[in-house]
């Protein structure tokens, strides 16, 4: 599982270890303290970028798709639009849902992450029923 943002590690990270998840593979953009006074951003998949996003998700897909990964991706929000015709399987809410539904993208709903591991496995049982 990678945690993907077009936000900054900074912050991100400090979330996840707040909650356990410190130990989370994350893709964001890069805050730099250079000393007291200033800080710098830094973007370091820059040049991957389709142009519209600073880290874009997209990219990240394809990438793990092209490494022979299925992908499954959790979103809600403009920086996600790029991911969603990358993704193998898509859950979306929010701004990305109604998104998806104006470009007829496929998706599953979801509230919460339980929703989201409810229809991963009704997925799976529904696999192995047809193997
Ligand atoms: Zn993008």
């Amino acid at each position: 599982m990678i945690v993907l943002s077009d936000g900054l590690d900074f912050y991100i990270k400090r979330i996840l270890e707040n909650y356990h998840f410190g130990y989370l593979e994350v893709r964001a953009n890069h805050l730099c303290f250079v000393n007291t006074n200033r800080i710098v951003p830094q973007f370091p998949y820059w040049q991957h970028t389709c142009g519209a996003c600073a880290n874009c998700k997209g990219y990240h897909l394809r990438q793990s798709r092209e490494q022979g990964n299925y992908t499954i991706y959790i979103g809600d929000g403009l920086s996600d639009r790029c991911a969603v015709k990358e993704a193998d399987v898509l859950f979306s809410k929010g701004e990305l849902m109604e998104y998806c539904q104006r470009h007829q993208v496929h998706f599953f709903p979801y509230s919460n992450f339980n929703d989201i591991v409810q229809k991963l496995q009704e997925l799976e049982n529904r696999e192995t029923q047809i193997n």
